[in-house]
């Protein structure tokens, strides 16, 4: 409970014993409402496109019980069982406030859920300075150092930001699970060691959980291992889809053709089943490898089972009726960094900052 409202009541508390009681009844229902402790923030966001979700205590019944049905890749839309961000270690229950928006920026939007898409982080080896410009570029380009990472996480925390999973996202659509007053999505494409030796910790430290989108290729080339996967996934993070194979299946464009539906479907449903089987959950969302979709590859998706797919189109707003197109902020490794080498960054992150305002794409010169 906010402070001013407690002293509110002390100096005449012999004769509020009833409002007490009252307020007590009120705290009772927030709880049995399965929420992480009062944010003390607004209530959950309404998703233009959704049903209407009620306010801060009203939470849905089915927030703790969704233990979804038996995974397979049938053709329907078997949920994965999903402890949810309710169950979620949240050290942000506990940390109410949240900074006033900067002026310099447009508003946030309501029903906004940022998706942050990244593929590794990791500090350039000392070799770098010998690399070549292209290599450098290439890093540059993939890669984002610890430090930047560290201290997006942090600004996401003292936000008031509460990370949840694409599945959260689903649940919310589906069944009016509601969402945390800030919720945001991280990803990571692709498939390395260091989402276990570098990210995972740093997610921990801060309560924080992730969607990690892993082909087979990476699993089939060494760079992560199923162990590593499984430690991911018992550690509440989420295990998407991103193809066995690693190919775009649409949207190649310059004329080329998407690939055979029989392509899609042996990767889509391939690399569900897969991970399904190795980790114990099957995948509810993937990511469309190069970003490439299209009506038929959406609708082979759905088919085989996935709640949500991510598309790298960018947007902070995401919609019921794009759940197989989300959109990303893309978080460019070279955001706010003055110097990749050393780690040296800006620590009031503008760039960033910037993104999660839904201003896209500011890349600097280095
Ligand atoms: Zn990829």
């Amino acid at each position: 409970m906010p402070g001013p409202s407690r002293k509110a009541f002390l100096p005449s508390k012999g004769t509020q014993a009833v409002a007490w009681i009252a307020v007590l009844a009120l705290l009772a229902a927030a709880c049995t409402a399965h929420r992480p402790a009062s944010p003390g923030g607004p209530g959950p966001v309404a998703l233009a496109s959704a049903s209407a979700a009620g306010s801060g205590a009203a939470g849905s019944g089915a927030a703790g019980s969704h233990t979804g049905s038996s995974p397979t890749a049938s053709p329907s839309h078997p949920a994965s069982p999903s402890p949810g961000f309710t169950t979620a270690p949240s050290p942000l229950g506990s940390s109410p406030s949240v900074a006033p928006e900067p002026s310099n920026l447009p508003a946030i939007p309501p029903g906004a859920v940022p998706i942050l898409y990244y593929h590794r982080v990791q500090a350039p080896p000392a070799a770098y300075e010998s690399w070549s410009k292209t290599r450098k570029a290439a890093f540059i380009d993939y890669d984002v150092v610890p430090n930047a990472f560290a201290a997006q996480l942090d600004w996401l925390f003292d936000h008031g930001y509460t990370t949840i999973l694409p599945r959260d996202l689903a649940a919310y659509w589906d069944r009016g699970v509601p969402l945390p007053a800030r919720p945001v999505i991280l990803t990571f494409d692709d498939g390395w060691h260091d989402w276990v030796g570098t990210v995972l910790p740093m997610l921990q430290a801060r309560g924080m959980i992730a969607e990690f989108y892993v082909t087979l290729g990476a699993i089939s080339d060494g760079n992560i291992s199923w162990p590593e996967v499984q430690t991911l996934a018992a550690a509440g993070n989420g295990i998407g889809a991103h193809d066995v194979h690693h190919v775009q299946l649409a949207e190649l464009g310059k004329g080329r053709p998407d690939a055979s539906a029989a392509t899609m479907w042996a990767e889509i449903v391939g690399a569900r089943q897969a991970i399904g089987q190795h980790v114990g959950i099957y995948p509810d969302s993937m990511a469309y490898v190069g970003g490439g979709f299209s009506p038929a590859l959406e609708a082979l998706v759905q088919e085989a089972g996935y709640t949500t797919a991510r598309a790298i189109r960018r947007g902070i707003v995401q919609g019921i009726a794009l759940r197989y197109q989300l959109h990303v902020v893309r978080i460019g490794p070279y955001d706010d960094v003055s110097d990749v080498l050393t780690g040296t960054i800006d620590p009031n992150l503008p760039i960033f900052v910037a993104r999660m305002h839904g201003v896209s794409d500011q890349r600097p010169s280095n």
